[in-house]
C-alpha cells in the first residue's frame, strides 16, 4: 500500500467513525463538546452509569479495540488506524480513560497473543466494553529496572493449582481492579529469566491486600499489592511454565511503544505552553519563547517519528526501537513541565485554598512519569544500545547463575 492509499484508509476510517458517533453517542454529550462546554462534558462523563452504558457500546461496536481480529470484535486495524481513531474519541471525550491503559495496551495484546481460547473467551471481551479493570503486578521493591529479579514465589499444589505469596509496588490502579498481570518465580534453581510464571490474577481473592500510596501530585494511583498465600488456579495461568519472561516481552514491548506519545502530527503540549505564555505575558520574553518554539521543534519531530513506526509497523508488534520514541518522550514531557513553571513562576507554587491544583504545578509534579513508568531512561537507553544499535549488553554477574544462588546487596 503506498503512503496516499494508507492517508486515505485511515480519512475513511476517521469518516466512518464520526459517521457513528453521530448515530451512537448521546447528543447532550456530542453538543458539549461542539460546544466546548467543559463544565456539562465533566457532569456527563463524572457520571459512572453514563459511561459504563457508553463503553459498552463503544466496546460492542469494536471501536474500543480496533487492533484486535475480528474474531475478537475488533477491526484487524494497523497500529496507525487503531491511533487515529483514538485521538478522534479523544476528540469527542469519548475514549476509555488512562486507568484502562494496563487492560487494554498491555494485557489484551499479551492475552491475544499467549492465551488459550478459554482464557480469551473469558477475558477479552468485558475487557473490550469497559466491565472489567486491569493492573500490572510487575515492580517489587527489590525488582524494577531488573525485573526478573523478581521474587514473589508461586509454589505448585499437587493438584497442578499455585500457592502465591510477596509483594508488588507502584501497580497502578490496582485498588480498583478486577483482574492483575501477575508474574512470580516458579523455580528459584534456574536462572533469573528462566524460572518465572505468568499469571492472570482475580484481584479479589483472599489474601489479596492493595494498599493505595500518595504520590507527589496529591493523587493515590499507586498501590503496593500484597500476596499472601493466594490460591490461583492453574486456569489463571498465561503460557508456559517457568516461561513468563517471554510472556512479559509481549507487555513489555506494547507498554513501551504505549508510552510513547500521540500517534499525530499537530497541536500538542507545547501549543498549550505557547498559549498560557501568552496569557501570563511570558511569551514577551524572547528567551523563554526560543525555549517553547526548541521543545515544540522536538515534539513535531517525535510526532512525525511516532507516526511513521506506526506506520511501518503496523502489520508487526512493536520492536525495540519503541524505547526511542519512549526515551525521547519522557525527557521532553520533563521539559515541558519544567519551562511551565518558568511561565507562572508564582501562580506554579501557590493557589486558592480548595481550588483545583495548577495546571502548571500538576505537570511539573507529574514531569518525572515518562521517565520512569515502563522502564527508566537508562533502561530504555540500555536497550537501544544493544537492541538498536548492537553493542555489547549492559555487565550483569546474576544472569546465567541459578536465582537461589542469587549474591544479596
Ligand atoms: C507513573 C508510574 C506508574 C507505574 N505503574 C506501574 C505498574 O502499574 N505496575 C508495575 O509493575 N510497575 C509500575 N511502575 C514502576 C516502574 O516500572 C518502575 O518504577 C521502574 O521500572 C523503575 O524501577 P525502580 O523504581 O525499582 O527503580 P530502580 O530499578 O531501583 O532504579 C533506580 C535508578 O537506577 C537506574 N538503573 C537501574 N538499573 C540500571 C542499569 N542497568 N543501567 C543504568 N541505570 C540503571 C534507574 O534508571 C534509576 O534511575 C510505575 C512507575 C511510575 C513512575
Amino acid at each position: 500500500m503506498t503512503v496516499e492509499e494508507r492517508d486515505d484508509h485511515v480519512s475513511a476510517t476517521v469518516r466512518e467513525l464520526r459517521h457513528w458517533l453521530a448515530g451512537n453517542l448521546p447528543e447532550d454529550w456530542q453538543q458539549a463538546v461542539r460546544a466546548g462546554d467543559g463544565e456539562a462534558l465533566a457532569a456527563i462523563t463524572a457520571d459512572p452509569a453514563r459511561l459504563s452504558a457508553w463503553f459498552e457500546t463503544l466496546g460492542a461496536a469494536g471501536w474500543a479495540t480496533p487492533q484486535w481480529p475480528s474474531t475478537w470484535g475488533g477491526f484487524d486495524c494497523g497500529t496507525d488506524v487503531a491511533a487515529a481513531i483514538r485521538d478522534e474519541l479523544d476528540h469527542w471525550a469519548a475514549g476509555r480513560p488512562m486507568a484502562d491503559f494496563v487492560g487494554l495496551t498491555l494485557g489484551g495484546p499479551t492475552i491475544l497473543e499467549w492465551g488459550s481460547e478459554a482464557q480469551k473467551q473469558r477475558y477479552l471481551p468485558p475487557l473490550a466494553r469497559g466491565q472489567e479493570r486491569w493492573c500490572q503486578l510487575f515492580s517489587e521493591p527489590g525488582a524494577g529496572s531488573d525485573l526478573a529479579a523478581l521474587s514473589t514465589d508461586a509454589t505448585r499444589k499437587a493438584n497442578g493449582d499455585w500457592v502465591v505469596t510477596g509483594q508488588k509496588v507502584w501497580s497502578s490502579f490496582a485498588h480498583e481492579s478486577q483482574f492483575g498481570l501477575l508474574m512470580a518465580r516458579t523455580d528459584s534453581s534456574a536462572p533469573k529469566h528462566h524460572g518465572i510464571t505468568y499469571f492472570l490474577l482475580d484481584m479479589h481473592s483472599r489474601g489479596v491486600r492493595p494498599r493505595p500510596l500518595r504520590q507527589l501530585t496529591g493523587e493515590a494511583e499507586f498501590n503496593e499489592v500484597f500476596l499472601d498465600e493466594v490460591q490461583v488456579p492453574d486456569s489463571a495461568r498465561l503460557g508456559p511454565v517457568n516461561e513468563g519472561w517471554r510472556v512479559a516481552l509481549t507487555t513489555l514491548m506494547a507498554e513501551r511503544s504505549g508510552l510513547s506519545g500521540r500517534p499525530v502530527v499537530g497541536p500538542g503540549a507545547t501549543d498549550q505552553l505557547a498559549r498560557r505564555a501568552r496569557q501570563t505575558g511570558a511569551w514577551e520574553s524572547p528567551v523563554l519563547r526560543e525555549k517553547i518554539l526548541e521543545l515544540a521543534v522536538r515534539e513535531r519531530a517525535l510526532q512525525m517519528a511516532t507516526v511513521r513506526a506506526f506506520v511501518q509497523a503496523s502489520s508487526r508488534q512493536p520492536g525495540a526501537e519503541g524505547s526511542i520514541r519512549k526515551l525521547v518522550h519522557g525527557e521532553l514531557t520533563e521539559e515541558i513541565g519544567l519551562l511551565g513553571t518558568e511561565l507562572e513562576p508564582l501562580g506554579a507554587i501557590a493557589w486558592t485554598p480548595g481550588a483545583r491544583q495548577p495546571e502548571a504545578t500538576s505537570r511539573f509534579l507529574a514531569g518525572k512519569t515518562y521517565c520512569i513508568a515502563g522502564g527508566t531512561s537508562e533502561i530504555q537507553r540500555n536497550i537501544i544500545g544493544e537492541r538498536v544499535l548492537g553493542l555489547p549488553k549492559d555487565a550483569d554477574p546474576e544472569r546465567d547463575r541459578p536465582f537461589a544462588d542469587r549474591e544479596r546487596g
